[in-house]
C-alpha cells in the first residue's frame, strides 16, 4: 500500500506538471475581485454549472456592486438577477442575509477567519476556503466537485464526502501547494478529467494516476 510520504511525492509531481500547463502567475483570474465578490460568487457557484455562475454573477454585480447595495436590495430583485443559477430562491436569501451580517457585524468587511465565515448563511467549508485562498491568499484547499472527483480518481484519497477529501488532502499535499491546488484541479476537471468520459488519452498526469477505468 502506498505510504503517506509516497502519496505526497506523487501529489507534488502532479501539481508540478499541472502548474507548467497552466503557466505563471497563478490565481490571476481572481486578482481583481474583492473578497465580497468572491464570497457571493462562490455562493452562486454552489450546485451550479460554471457558465451559469458566471452569467448570474455578472447580472447581480452589474446592479449591486458592493456590500451596502446588496444588503439593502430587495429579495425579489436579487432573485430576478440570479434566476439562471440553480436554487436561486435559497441563494438569494443567503446572499441578502450574509450581506447584512457583513455590513452590520463586520463593518462591511468579509471576515478572514474560518469560524466566522462558517457562521454566515450559505457558507460551508468549500465557500469559506475559497474566500481564504482567493480573497486573502491564505493556505487552504477548497474542495469542490472537481477536486473531490479527481483526487479520488488519482487515488490520492479514498473518500465519499468533500469534507473528508479536504481533511485527507491537507495531510498529503505539501503546504506550499495548497493555494494553487483547487485552481489547478478545477482547470483539469473542466478540460480533461471531466466528470463523464475523462480524456485520459490526452492527460499529462496519466503516469501518476491510478484510476482503473482510464480511456486510453
Ligand atoms: S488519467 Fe484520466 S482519470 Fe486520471 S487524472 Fe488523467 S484524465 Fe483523470
Amino acid at each position: 500500500m502506498e505510504s503517506l510520504k509516497e502519496k505526497s511525492k506523487r501529489a507534488e509531481k502532479i501539481v508540478e506538471i499541472l502548474k507548467k500547463l497552466k503557466g505563471m502567475p497563478y490565481l490571476s483570474v481572481h486578482k481583481k475581485d474583492s473578497p465580497f465578490r468572491i464570497l457571493i460568487g462562490t455562493i452562486l457557484s454552489q450546485r451550479n454549472r460554471d457558465i451559469m455562475t458566471e452569467k448570474a454573477s455578472k447580472k447581480l454585480f452589474s446592479k449591486f456592486d458592493n456590500v451596502e447595495k446588496m444588503a439593502n436590495a430587495s429579495l425579489k430583485e436579487i432573485e430576478k438577477l440570479i434566476k439562471q443559477s440553480g436554487f436561486y430562491k435559497t441563494k438569494a436569501k443567503y446572499i441578502k442575509k450574509t450581506s447584512r451580517i457583513i455590513l452590520e457585524k463586520y463593518n462591511g468587511k468579509v471576515p478572514k477567519d474560518m469560524d466566522k465565515l462558517l457562521e454566515l448563511p450559505g457558507v460551508g467549508r468549500k465557500t469559506a476556503n475559497c474566500v481564504l485562498v482567493y480573497a486573502y491568499r491564505k493556505d487552504a484547499i477548497p474542495v469542490d466537485t472537481h477536486v473531490h472527483r479527481i483526487s479520488n480518481r488519482l487515488k490520492l484519497v479514498n473518500t465519499k464526502k468533500p469534507e473528508e477529501t479536504e481533511k485527507e488532502l491537507l495531510k498529503i499535499v505539501p503546504k506550499k501547494y495548497w493555494q494553487v491546488f483547487n485552481e489547478l484541479l478545477v482547470n483539469h476537471g473542466q478540460t480533461v478529467c471531466k466528470p463523464i468520459k475523462p480524456e485520459c488519452y490526452n492527460c499529462k498526469i496519466v503516469d501518476y494516476c491510478k484510476f482503473k477505468n482510464k480511456n486510453l
